[in-house]
Parts: structure tokens; C-alpha cells; sequence
């Protein structure tokens, strides 16, 4: 009886330590996927967050494009470039969401539009980021403060026009 009951526990056990081990190699093969992904996050010049960055980008791009199309009657310049930028510091030392340059030409102005994307860690977050930076293009050259009435005109006619729907 001492025996049988010795041989279903070693039984047991074996079958317990199997299953312990695929499960044991599932753990860590998905363990390893959340440290070498939590690797490459943590590493500024590694592939992957380069790559992550780059679509991040290219969807920003596209971005522009549809709110130029749907809130500014497509008449902000087309060949607006958006780029992720880290460590934007505006005059007086602080650190910036986006900045917005704009620079004459024949056909009228190119502008760059810079997202710091550890300032907008949320793809929605550069999304109002960018919208924001839309309103700087559009009223760009208008003087005074770049953040007074025009500029609040701005932001309120594209909550008027929904273009925070999925942002806020
Ligand atoms: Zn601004």
C-alpha cells in the first residue's frame, strides 16, 4: 500500500514536472519577448524603436494631410514635413510637445513641424500635438502672441468641426 501510494506520488510528480515545463517554457519564451521588447523600448538607438518611431511618423504625416483636407480646407502647404524630435526646448528653457517653423519660398512657405515623442508618449497625444501645430502653421507670420486670440479661434473652430473626436 506504502509502495502504491509512493509510486502514484512519483507518477504524479512526473506528470506534474511535465506539465510544469511546457508551461515553464511558455513563461519564459513569452517572457522573453516582453524583456527584449521592454529592451528595445528602454534603448533610444535600438532597430525596433527606430522603426516604431518611423511609422509613428509616417502616420503623423498622413495625419496632416487629412486634417489639411477635413478642418483647413486644404490649404495649409502640402509639402509640410512632420518629425519626431526628442528633447524640444523652447526659449525659455522648457520642454516642448511640438514646435512649428516656417520658412518663405516661391510658392509661399515651407513649413517643418517637430513632435518630441517622449513629450506625446500617446499616439493621441501627438495627435492634438499636431493639430495644435496645425493652428501655429496656419496663422504663422500673424503677429503678436502665438497663443492669443487667433490661435484659440483656431483650436475651437476644430473642436467645432469634431476634429477631436477620437483624441479627447
Ligand atoms: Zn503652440
Amino acid at each position: 500500500m506504502t509502495k502504491d501510494r509512493t509510486l502514484i506520488l512519483i507518477l504524479f510528480g512526473a506528470l506534474v514536472t511535465v506539465g510544469g515545463v511546457c508551461v515553464h517554457q511558455d513563461t519564459t519564451i513569452t517572457k522573453q519577448r516582453v524583456l527584449i521588447k521592454k529592451m528595445y523600448q528602454d534603448c533610444p538607438a535600438s532597430p525596433v524603436e527606430k522603426s516604431a518611431d518611423k511609422k509613428l511618423e509616417e502616420d503623423l504625416n498622413r495625419e496632416y494631410a487629412q486634417n489639411n483636407k477635413n478642418f483647413f480646407d486644404d490649404r495649409l502647404p502640402k509639402d509640410t514635413l512632420v518629425v519626431l524630435k526628442k528633447n524640444l526646448i523652447g526659449k525659455n528653457g522648457d520642454k516642448l510637445l511640438g514646435s512649428t517653423l516656417c520658412i518663405p519660398n516661391q510658392t509661399g512657405m515651407h513649413c517643418t513641424i517637430w513632435l518630441d515623442p517622449d513629450m506625446n508618449p500617446a499616439e493621441v497625444t501627438a495627435s492634438l500635438s499636431l493639430l495644435h501645430e496645425q493652428c501655429h502653421v496656419r496663422l504663422w507670420g500673424n503677429p503678436g502672441d502665438p497663443h492669443g486670440a487667433s490661435f484659440q479661434a483656431c483650436m475651437l473652430s476644430l473642436a467645432l468641426h469634431d476634429a477631436f473626436r477620437d483624441i479627447w
